[in-house]
């Protein structure tokens, strides 16, 4: 029988993460403060984060950094994640492409959300912070939080969009559970949430409006900072230990991929499995290509433009340059709640502008198809979010099937399933639908960025 699974030992398992930025042919514009539009330096960035965090995000010239010892140890209780060859998935495409997924759905968090979690809440710890806040949408990413926070001994307060609380109340009892505060926002806690529910009472919120909420929370709380799960470039980097383990592992499996895929929010899990191999394509002449699926109710990288536009709804973070649908955008209540998000991290942002990267956008109803058919055929529920990259994994594995092209596919299984089955439930009933937006919304919505 050939093998399957590809593991690594404790003692394989990367000790430093890559930092893309370094090696990139042309670097992100630098972010800019909201109110000058000069540009930051990372001291600019200390009263919201984590000051090492502050330096990573602006860091060009270092391509790799040392995971701190307490993190590697943290990482060590659930990595390295597993390397999977999806022979059954194969065999129901009939594709002669060989499709191999890594999965970060193994740890107690259920996603690779984890991996940063741990990071900044160690950087927190170490600095001194006693409480950190954050927001979340379908609760990956506040559940990892909340993990982190106590593990390092941080209290956690965590704005959990208003329509994914009710969609996915487990993530917030998880929360809870780890000891963090959870609040739907829009909520009446922050001058920002005041504002939403006044201009519109049943607005269920976003991504941007509570990471809003959370920054308004940490600057005008002492001793606090405020986390992030996706977008910033820091976020990517320790995401990266995802890529740097599969690297190790598709040696083993004796392959190397010539298509890399992940679902895409704000970037972290594509960043973490892609930039590791996609350096190979900067310095040792690799033509890997590189996908990132995102949902076609929310299409930044497809259909957005490159502006300089807010992190958040409420105009409070810098002005990152990046892919947008403007930061006002509300995307429709898709399932995959950690997608919902207007903008695209600067680095991928920058790596599509300059074509060494592609995007595919995936219909919801298109992404449960795959989820299903992953489901029935691999034994694992993806996450909603995850099942965009198995839908565009599908797409490949059948188009080399029709050129007849024997090629070998990655794709990050992002996180699994089982807190999201009400909106599987919702897919076998027949009640989920497709939300295309239209040029118009769009063109509209980008008048409000602002003039840089
Ligand atoms: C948050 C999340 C995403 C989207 O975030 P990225 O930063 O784009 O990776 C994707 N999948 C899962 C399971 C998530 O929790």
């Amino acid at each position: 029988m050939p093998q399957k699974r590809f593991l690594l030992q404790e003692s394989e398992i990367p000790t430093r993460w890559y930092n893309v930025q370094a090696e990139m042919p042309n670097k992100p514009l630098p972010p800019l403060h909201p109110g000058t539009h000069q540009p930051l330096k990372a001291e600019d960035l200390y009263p919201i984060f984590a000051e090492e965090c502050s330096r990573q995000e602006l860091n060009q010239t270092d391509a790799w950094i040392d995971i701190p010892e307490e993190v590697l140890d943290k990482y060590k209780s659930y990595r390295a994640t597993p390397l999977v060859r999806a022979y059954d998935l194969e065999k129901a495409l009939d594709t002669p492409a060989h499709i191999y997924f890594k999965n970060e759905s193994t740890n107690p968090l259920g996603s690779h959300k984890v991996n940063s979690a741990l990071a900044q809440a160690y950087y927190c710890k170490r600095e001194g912070v006693k409480n950190v806040t954050t927001e979340t949408g379908a609760g990956q990413w506040g559940a990892a939080l909340a993990y982190a926070a106590r593990t390092f001994g941080l209290e956690a307060a965590v704005y959990q969009v208003k329509i994914s609380m009710q969609q996915k109340p487990y993530r917030s009892m998880m929360m809870r559970t780890f000891g963090a505060t959870v609040e739907g926002s829009p909520s009446m806690s922050t001058r920002a949430g005041k504002d939403l529910i006044t201009q519109n009472p049943a607005y269920s919120g976003s991504l941007g409006s509570a990471i809003s909420e959370a920054i308004e929370l940490a600057t005008t709380t002492p001793d606090c900072k405020y986390t992030l799960g996706s977008v910033l470039s820091h976020v990517t980097l320790h995401q990266t230990i995802i890529g740097l383990e599969a690297e190790k592992q598709m040696q083993q499996a004796g392959e190397y991929p010539d298509t890399v895929i992940a679902c895409f929010g704000g970037g972290s899990n594509f960043g973490g499995v892609a930039f590791p191999f996609m350096r190979h394509n900067f310095n040792d002449g690799r033509t890997t290509e590189f996908i990132a699926a995102e949902p076609e109710s929310c299409p930044k990288l497809t259909r957005g433009e490159f502006r300089y536009d807010f992190g958040d709804e409420s105009g409070y973070t810098p002005l990152l340059p990046m892919y947008t649908l403007g930061h006002n955008f509300h995307p429709a209540n898709i399932h995959a709640g950690g997608l919902r998000y207007h903008g695209a991290g600067t680095i991928v942002s920058q790596l599509i502008k300059d074509r060494l990267m592609t995007a595919v956008d995936i219909p919801q109803t298109e992404a449960f198809r795959a989820a299903l058919l992953f489901a029935r055929t691999e034994g694992i529920i993806p996450a909603p979010e995850s099942s965009h990259a198995i839908a565009a994994t599908v797409r490949e594995a059948l188009k080399a099937k029709e050129a007849g092209q024997q090629k070998v596919i990655l794709f990050n299984l992002s996180g699994h399933g089982l807190i999201d089955m009400t909106a599987y439930d919702a897919y076998l009933s027949g009640d989920l639908q497709d939300y295309k937006v239209s040029d118009t919304e769009i063109a509209r919505n980008l008048q409000d960025v602002p003039q840089v």
